[in-house]
């Protein structure tokens, strides 16, 4: 991959929830959804610079997994999908989470997350753990139903998709046909899911409302654990190579015990979030279950037929499901670092600086004029003109030229371009690396080829299958 300067030091800065949520308001990156209101619990609504660098996120993943690959196609499918769906994918009768409730101050909490919740009343005790009783554990399933049409009867109920994925399985035929595709090969979609969480916490992390990245990649039984080991490596790789510290990212794979009746294997990908580490992507190998049990519920045949091998099969599915906000918090939290005070400067006058990779970055580059007079503003929105139609640019004239690289530092602005006295001479204009902090004179008319090169994706060479397939 092309190295964009983006390497982060060991000592990585650890910052907490707070901070970050702090930041993500202030800046616009997110706010609290219906705040005029007094909010709506774990709803949150991408601002200005959060809403670029998810698209970022999202449009690093679909590189990466569709655009970019010869055997995955993609699809966007419709929330709303037949009820019938999500009798067959056993979502109506098994997509539920144990839930107990307190009698003495009626919390409600996961019984399986018991020791990651804390008493309502007394936050240091645990559910419990303070004078209150717990009920016993029952079902409680996490689809939002809805009606579908005026009359709200049970025949009208419709759900809220609580996955991408069913949308991608019920279609399988319409695109081994439309795109000619055979397996090996994948469907991938993004979009909203809605889970009714027991309880939704750590801002971005756990809502109930969000945002999916899935693929479905469809293999000939047989081929599965080769390609199960495959997406697991692959996946892992698209964080690093986005920037994420390889140190603060794990696999961890289920015990037996943890696996869904249907899945042969499921890993996690996990990232060390400041409420330590949790789940940012889950990897499965989900066996020719969805499939068979759409055959079975619709009466369609979803096998495949090879002409050339003249074989009949059901294919064997690796699902590689990630999150777009979990991993839009996960680049935000990894790319928060602290530089300390320069000497002589007062101990809380920190550098903060957004170490975004500069593909995601939501901001590319800053255009200041050193001056407010003298023909700087005017040459720098020249600048900004010329680059507005190639890369996000801010045009910023505020406070002083160290307080206007702050505030571009914070919003993880890779690129900094300063319009002084010598660029009315010579057209040369000083462009400042956000990391390095290094400054270097160069001409206007090669800003764009230099800010291109700078913001480019990393370019993956990595093997598109597993060895030997
Ligand atoms: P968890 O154990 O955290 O509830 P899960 O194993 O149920 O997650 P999956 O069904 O595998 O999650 O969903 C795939 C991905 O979708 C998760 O890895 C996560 O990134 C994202 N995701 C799932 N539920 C939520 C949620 N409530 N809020 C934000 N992202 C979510």
């Amino acid at each position: 991959m092309a190295d964009n300067g983006t390497s982060k030091d060991d000592a990585t800065t650890s910052v907490s929830m707070e901070t970050i949520v702090n930041l993500s308001k202030r800046r616009g990156f997110v706010f609290q959804s219906s705040e005029i209101y007094g909010g709506l619990a774990s709803c949150w609504d991408y601002g200005p610079l959060g809403a670029e660098l998810k698209r970022n996120v999202k449009e690093a993943w679909w590189r990466d997994t569709v655009t970019t690959r010869p055997d995955v196609a993609g699809l966007d499918c419709s929330i709303l999908m037949h009820p019938r769906v999500w009798e067959a994918s056993g979502h109506l009768d098994n997509f539920t989470d144990p839930m107990v409730d307190c009698k003495l101050c009626k919390g409600r909490f996961r019984a399986d997350q018991l020791e990651h919740a804390s008493c309502p009343k007394k936050p240091s005790k645990r559910p419990g753990e303070c004078e209150g009783e717990l009920t016993e554990p029952r079902n409680f399933n996490l689809m939002f139903k809805t009606h579908m049409g005026p009359v709200e009867d049970s025949a009208a109920a419709v759900y809220l998709r609580p996955e991408t994925a069913q949308g991608i399985f019920v279609n399988f035929v319409n695109v081994v046909n439309s795109a000619r595709m055979k397996p090996p090969f994948g469907i991938a979609q993004q979009g909203k899911s809605f889970r009714n969480e027991i309880t939704p916490g750590n801002f971005l992390f756990r809502t109930r409302e969000f945002e999916q990245m899935e693929l479905e990649f469809f293999v000939p039984p047989g081929s599965d654990d080769a390609w199960y080991e495959y997406w697991q490596a692959r996946r892992m790789a698209w964080y690093t190579d986005y920037g994420i510290n390889p140190k603060r990212l794990r696999l961890r794979c289920h015990a037996d015990d943890e696996l869904a009746h249907y899945a042969k294997g499921c890993a996690d990908v996990e990232y060390e979030f400041p409420i330590g580490w949790q789940e940012l992507e889950g990897i499965a190998n989900r066996t020719d279950f969805d499939l068979k049990a759409h055959m079975e519920a619709s009466g369609k045949d979803l096998s495949f037929f090879d002409p050339q091998s003249k074989e009949r099969f059901v294919p064997y599915v690796i699902e590689p499901s990630a999150g777009a906000d979990r991993s839009t918090l996960a680049f935000l939290v990894d790319a928060y670092h602290e530089d300390p005070p320069e000497e002589g400067r007062p101990a809380d006058d920190r550098r903060v600086v957004l170490k975004f990779h500069p593909s995601l970055a939501p901001v590319k580059l800053a255009v200041f004029p050193l001056m407010r007079k003298e023909g700087h503003p005017e040459k720098a929105m020249k600048i900004v003109e010329e680059l507005r139609g190639h890369f996000a640019v801010q045009y910023d004239q505020a406070g002083s030229i160290g307080r206007r690289y702050r505030r571009q530092d914070e919003i993880g602005t890779p690129l900094g371009v300063t319009v002084d006295h010598q660029t009315m001479k010579d057209d040369t204009v000083t462009l400042r690396d956000r990391d390095t902090m290094e400054q270097q004179r160069v001409p206007i008319a090669a800003l764009a080829g230099i800010v291109r090169e700078k913001v480019a994706p990393p370019v993956s060479t990595r093997p598109l299958a597993p060895e030997g397939i």
